[in-house]
């Protein structure tokens, strides 16, 4: 295992070239493109890595997962899927472009922005830190990583220059399906910067491919929750490449547009990538071409 990992960041780095580093958020823009790191965790606690497993990147979209899930814990199926659909889009993530031709201004999924931001609107607490404190709490139970925190810069950057998400959240107000924008989106941009490296992913998809049970034994996340969680990682966890990654891959995966991908084999392994360097839909290139060499190498296709 540690050969054949060390052997595919080798192999799929070089393709970093014909990928980009986000721009769209300034502290983003200066991630060194080149860097390529993975981390494998069993149930047994085996654990294999290589390339820049150790370098620290912020969640990004994989923190729509979280968000979902501490949702779903606070409110349950009914209330959040009456203000969020289950349905994949074909567009991009900021899209939107389908937001305002539907009949009822109910973004399509939790994993694109519009969805992620309803999602963020709904997570119970006293004040934006409470709220956001909830979701870290969770990413540290699930990693086991008491540590994990915000990048602040991060977080400044990307309020600074959000227009997009500015733009899709006043619409969302405009329908009356959220109520205060600067609020909500604080909670967003907070949960998108919380920082972690390929290790901690690792942990967080294992725990995900135990139905909601960290790799210590604890449970973290209702069954019920996890399965839906993991359910939209095939059907939307790569935005508008979500199908060609499950005929290609066929595991379960989320990925952010700092690079980092979260994926897991159910009952077998936690995975966590990160590659900076994106493709043309906001996926880390050389993350995606790895997981697909290394699912089709140890033929983990859940299909
Ligand atoms: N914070 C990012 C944004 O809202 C997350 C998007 C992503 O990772 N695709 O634009």
């Amino acid at each position: 295992m540690q050969n054949l990992l060390e052997a595919l960041v080798a192999k799929h780095r070089p393709a970093a070239r014909e990928g980009k580093v986000a721009e769209y958020i300034p502290e983003l823009a200066g991630q060194n493109p080149d860097l390529l790191g993975v981390a494998v965790v069993n149930p047994q606690g085996e654990m294999h890595a290589a390339g820049a497993y150790r370098h620290r990147f912020t969640l990004q979209s994989i923190s729509k997962l979280i968000a979902l899930m501490v949702a779903l814990m606070d409110h349950g199926e009914e209330v959040i899927f009456s203000k969020v659909g289950m349905e994949p889009t074909g567009d991009p993530f900021h899209s939107l472009y389908k937001l305002e031709i539907a009949s009822e201004a109910k973004p399509l999924n939790p994993m694109i922005n519009a969805g992620a931001i309803v999602v963020s609107s709904l997570i119970r607490g006293k004040s934006v830190d409470d709220r956001v404190k909830r979701m870290i709490h969770l990413v540290r139970e699930m990693a086991e990583n008491p540590e994990i925190d915000l990048d602040r810069a991060v977080y400044r950057s990307e309020r600074e220059t959000a227009d997009r998400n500015r733009a899709l959240a006043y619409f969302l107000k405009g329908c009356g399906v959220i109520d205060d924008v600067e609020e909500t989106l604080d909670v967003y941009f907070r949960q998108c910067s919380i920082c972690v490296d390929c290790l901690d992913l690792a942990r967080m998809g294992l725990c995900l491919a135990q139905n909601g049970v960290t790799l210590e034994g604890k449970r973290v996340i209702p069954e019920d929750v996890a399965r839906l969680a993991k359910t939209f990682m095939v059907t939307c966890g790569m935005y508008n490449a979500s199908g060609e990654f499950a005929i290609r891959a066929g595991i379960p995966a989320k990925s952010g547009v700092s690079g980092g991908i979260l994926a897991l084999v159910p009952g077998r392994m936690g995975i966590g990538v990160f590659g900076p360097a994106l493709d043309k839909k906001g996926n880390s290139i050389t993350g995606v071409r790895l997981l697909e060499d290394f699912s089709k190498k140890m033929g983990l296709s859940i299909f």
